[in-house]
């Protein structure tokens, strides 16, 4: 099928490039010439695993770039939005990009097109983008408006785009719902699984996914409710963690305790510095405000928020109470994206937190092995850039792990302890065990377990090594 895709940023560059890989003709459109000329230049615009193998595979073929929107339109069965939706000062979602894009199809339609919202956006979206189409002459029974949430995480989009939980389309007519059926075909009728060069899934991965057809107003706010319920899940887990630091308790062996009752699942139970991004915070945002304007009050979501933003003030505490005073202190700090595989650094609680230490007077040393380009646009003062973890902590009075990236669960410590002026790290990921951190002479903080310290450790080792020993 011919397939146009509206916005070739995370989401639409991820999706338009599976797309093509499922055997679609898709052209990709972006109003960003910059944007424009990498991608055609032959240039990956973002970090995402597997997605420079797919462009490659399809650049030129059957995957082209360009801004005009009218061309691709006209040649498409189906019109996919993926443009941004940020918030508004007030907490609602922006939706002018949508509403230009919708514009600008409306005027092209030639033929029956299947418009098709890939970004997240409040429920009624739909209704509003009909309205639109229908006011700028689009004959009503030459479209329909559908909804395709996308649930790709930054870091592995191209595989969750391929082995997802389930496919979720939203169409409010057979024939609309025919087509969205057609375009994913080849995944659920298992024939892409089967190809040789498809992109291998990962272990357990459901094969073929699982289709759930809603109405369009459905599945949009399935879409805000999964994020928000997310959101919720690590705000809770993060709840529970400043309990556990209040009475000496340690909130890994309480995960593990309530992940492994299959109604609550371990994932998305990882304490930290909370969440960020640039969906999980829009999200909450806007689905407070649509239940707002309905008439629900959803005072759960402002809980959720609140706990987020708390988890910042008490990981500087943490700091504080390791280092005492701020002003001065050089910090060494590992992570700046708002979380590992990605560049992405909107909305990182990462970012806060070094503008808050900046703030205090702590000159920063920063290394990540993905944000570093964004990261130097977003924070002037204060911080210098390193080229890697050790190059970072050079004279640094701690180490600071921010996000939690595969590369610094694996830090050689004797290394790291040779670069330090002071032995001491501060943990707001939870990445590693903190008696083998105390183990290699190191002070450990993190999040909702005790301070391990390597006094304590030689002394838990001591009877241990007796006991192998005899
Ligand atoms: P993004 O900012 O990376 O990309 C948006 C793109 O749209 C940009 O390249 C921009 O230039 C382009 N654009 C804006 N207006 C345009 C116009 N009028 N014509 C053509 N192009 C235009 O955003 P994103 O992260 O890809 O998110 C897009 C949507 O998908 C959002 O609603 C987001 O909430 C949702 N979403 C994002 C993720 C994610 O992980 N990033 C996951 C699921 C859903």
């Amino acid at each position: 099928m011919r397939i146009a895709v509206v916005g070739s940023g995370y989401v639409g560059l991820v999706a338009g490039a599976c797309f093509a890989d499922l055997g679609h003709e898709v052209s990709l459109v972006d109003n960003d010439q910059e944007k424009l000329a990498a991608l055609q230049a032959g240039q990956v615009p973002i970090h995402e695993i597997l997605l420079p193998e797919l462009l490659a595979r399809h650049r030129g073929k059957r995957l082209t770039f360009s801004d005009d929107l009218h061309a691709a339109v006209k040649e498409s069965a189906a019109v996919f939005i993926a443009v941004g939706t940020p918030p508004t000062e007030h907490g609602e979602a922006d939706l002018s990009y949508v509403e230009s894009v919708a514009r600008g199809i409306a005027t092209a339609i030639n033929g029956y097109k299947v418009v098709v919202e890939k970004s997240t956006v409040p429920v009624y979206t739909s209704e509003w983008i009909r309205r639109i189409l229908l006011r700028n002459a689009a004959a009503p029974d030459l479209f329909d408006v559908a909804s395709n949430p996308e649930f790709m995480r930054e870091g592995t989009a191209v595989v969750d785009f391929f082995y997802p939980d389930r496919i979720l389309l939203g169409a409010n007519s057979e024939r609309c719902a025919a087509m969205l059926r057609e375009i994913y075909a080849p995944m659920t009728d298992g024939s892409y699984y089967r190809r040789s060069e498809a992109i291998p899934g990962p272990e357990g991965a459901q094969d073929p996914p699982r289709l759930i057809m809603t109405s369009t107003q459905s599945a949009e706010l399935t879409k805000h409710a999964c994020n928000a319920f997310l959101a919720m899940k690590i705000s809770y887990i993060n709840a529970v963690a400043s309990v556990c630091d209040a009475v000496g308790a340690d909130v890994q062996q309480v995960r593990e305790g309530m992940g492994s009752d299959r109604r609550i699942g371990p994932n998305f139970l990882n304490a930290g510095i909370g969440y960020g991004g640039s969906c999980f915070p829009k999200d909450l945002k806007a689905f407070r405000a649509v239940a707002r304007e309905r008439g629900y009050e959803f005072r759960l979501l402002d809980e959720v928020m609140r706990i987020n933003e708390e988890q910042r003030e008490h990981f500087l505490k943490k700091v504080r109470n390791a280092l005492w005073t701020l002003r001065g202190k050089r910090l060494a700090v590992l992570g700046l994206a708002f979380k590992g595989g990605t560049d992405d650094i909107r909305e990182s609680p990462a970012i806060a937190l070094v503008e808050m230490l900046v703030q205090e007077g702590c000159q920063i040393s920063a290394y990540d092995p993905a944000a570093m380009e964004r990261a130097r646009q977003a924070l002037k003062s204060g911080v210098e850039f390193a080229g890697n973890p050790y190059e970072a902590a050079r004279g640094a009075d701690a180490l600071l792990i921010l996000t939690d990236w595969e590369e610094f669960a694996k830090l050689d410590w004797k290394r790291m302890r040779n670069q330090l002026k002071d032995p001491i790290v501060i943990d707001g990921r939870n990445l590693y065990d903190p008696a083998a951190v105390a183990e290699s002479g190191f002070t450990y903080y993190s999040m909702g377990r005790p301070v391990a310290s390597p006094e304590e450790a030689a002394v838990e080792a001591t009877p241990a090594r007796k006991i192998g020993n005899s």
